[in-house]
This record gives structure tokens, sequence and C-alpha cells, in this order.
């Protein structure tokens, strides 16, 4: 039998409710051993520059992110409520990625595993399945569902009442007990999916929790709208429930919050933050993406327009096919 180490808190990455920097100081932990507290509160910081790799492979990459670039808008001052005026993170380039890593995920992991957690209703089945498809095109990996995991037995301490009537459940409960032990060695990364809603600590609730380390993590949709109100607050729902689970594993592939650029990788505080991001990584954030994950971004860029064009993700779409249109531009430049 193989004894896994459980989470500990300070490995812990959210998308949340309710600031806590004791679960999302992640960027603050991670930099605070190489500069001084004095710097670290300096709004004019800027993390010391990193060279990236000269190959051909980087350099490629290095071109398409620049061609994409001015699709995107930098990240504006933060609004009272939302998440960096409440949390001290200095994100990470695609240098700084590199910098740190050493192989690539897609030479060690052939597939990410999703498990749904507790019961799902017809219309939640389909979000489900959309995820599935979607994890799948925007990661490049294959996604394979397994068994569903039972929500009937849980301890008293991973479940509590609200005084406002909800039901919520632990996500350390989840991660440790039920996403862990699932954990294969071929398993990139471990994604619960569940229509309960979630709490840890602190937090008042939560949309996500991820451990970058375990390389688990668990989404909730419990709060993203009623997905059988019609067509229109599907496509929101979907919107909301794959963003939220493609920031969670991107968490699970070793990316940390955002702060360049509005991105689907910055920290959100409350869902109105979380639907004025793109569904999209930035081009700080995407190129680590492209790189661990073995992905061809051009192919990838038409994959996910047409999943857009499918399920009515407007905005996400015109963002994709721009972006595939200026891929193919610097293809075409570099023959
Ligand atoms: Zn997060
Ligand atoms: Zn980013």
């Amino acid at each position: 039998m193989t004894i896994r180490p459980r989470l500990s808190r300070r490995e812990m990455l959210a998308l949340t409710a309710l600031p806590a920097a004791a679960v999302c100081g992640w960027g603050f932990r991670q930099f605070a051993g190489s500069w001084s507290e004095a710097t670290i509160n300096d709004s004019r910081f800027d993390a010391p520059a990193q060279p990236l790799p000269d190959t051909p492979e980087i350099n490629r990459l290095r071109w398409f992110a620049e061609a994409i670039e001015p699709l995107y808008s930098k990240m504006p001052s933060p609004e009272p409520d939302d998440w960096l005026a409440n949390h001290v993170e200095f994100g990470q380039s695609f240098a700084q990625f590199m910098g740190g890593t050493r192989e690539k995920l897609c030479h060690r992991y052939s597939k990410i595993c999703l498990v749904p957690i507790g019961d799902l209703s017809d219309t939640q089945q389909q979000l489900f399945a959309d995820t599935a498809e979607y994890l799948q095109q925007f990661f490049g990996y294959s996604v394979e569902i397994l068994e569903p995991a039972a929500l009937d037995n849980l301890p008293e301490p991973a479940q509590r009442v609200r005084a406002s009537g909800t039901k919520q459940v632990l996500t350390d409960q989840l991660l440790n007990e039920i996403l862990l032990p699932r954990r294969g060695d071929e398993m990139v990364a471990v994604v619960g999916f569940t229509a309960s809603d979630l709490w840890s600590g602190d937090f008042g609730f939560l949309f996500g929790q991820a451990s970058m380390s375990q390389r688990v993590c668990v989404c909730s949709v419990a709060r993203f709208g009623d997905v059988d109100a019609g067509e229109i607050d599907y496509a929101t729902c979907l919107r909301r429930t794959v963003g939220v689970v493609a920031h969670e594993t991107g968490h699970t592939f070793g990316l940390p919050h955002c702060t360049a650029y509005l991105c689907r990788m910055t920290g959100s505080n409350h869902l109105a933050e979380s639907d004025r991001r793109p569904l999209e990584f930035c081009p700080e954030c995407l190129p680590k993406i492209w790189w661990t994950c073995g992905v061809d971004p051009c192919e990838r860029f038409v994959r996910l327009s047409e999943f857009a064009e499918l399920h009515q993700l407007v905005a996400d779409g015109k963002l994709w096919r721009a972006a595939a249109a200026r891929l193919a531009a610097v293809e075409t430049r570099d023959r």
C-alpha cells in the first residue's frame, strides 16, 4: 500500500469568495524568501528579468505569445472587493516558469482524470460531459472519467449547514480522502466535480481548490446559476464551470495566480470578477501550457473556437478565432 502525504494548508490554492491570505498567499510565500519586505510592499516592484532559453521550440512559443498579446488587456487596478485588492501576489512570467521548470509534464503523465462527486441532476451530468470535452481541448490531454464518488457517509467535521440553510462540504475531505487516493502514477491531474457547495478554513465558500504539489483539485457548480433555466443560463453556467475547472487544473499543472493580464489564472474573489475574465490564459500563462502539455498552439485555438461556437461562448470564441488567425500568420511569415 502506498501512503501519500496529506495536503497541508500551505499547499492549497483557491478561487474563492472571501479573502484569507493563509490559503491563497502562495505568491507571497514563494517569493518572500528572495526579496526583502520593503521590496515586497513597493508598488513599483518588478521581478528580476530572467531570459528564456534560446531554443527553436521556445522561440516559436515566444513569437506566438507576442502575436496574440494585442488581443489581451493588461490587468487594470482592482476594484475594492477584487482579489488583488485583498491579496499580495506577484504573478509569474513564462521565463520565470521555465527558470524553475525541470521536465515537461507530457513526458511523464498521459491523462487527466475527472471524478463526479455526489449527486448530479441530468443537466448537471450534461455540464460534466461538456466540461470533460473542454478540459481535453484546453490542455491537450485525454480526459478519463473515473467512477463517481458518493457523499453519503461524510464524517461530521467534513459537513456543515450555514445559518442560511446552505449545506456545505469541506474541500480538504474531498481532496485528501476522495481524490488523492484515486490518483494513479499516469495521471497528470485528478479533478473533482461536484454540485455541493464547498468551504475550507476561514473561507465562507469556495468555487474550487487545488493542491499544486499533489495534482488534485475540486470544483463546485453550486453557485454558478440554474442550469435548468434554459439555453442562455446553461451557457452562462457552462462558462463559469469550465472557467473554474481550467483555473484549478492550471494550478495542478504548476501555474500560480497571474497578475499581468485579464487572465483565467488570476484569482477571483467573487463571481462578477470571475465573469470579467476571458476563459483563456494570457500570453505569459499560455506558453507554459503549450510547452508543458506539448500541445500544438494553432490546433488548440481552432478546437477551442469550435467548442465556443457549439456552446454559445461568443466573446471567448472571438478571441480564439482571432488568436488562431494570428498564429497562422506567424507560421506563414516564417516559412
Ligand atoms: Zn486560484
Ligand atoms: Zn496569465
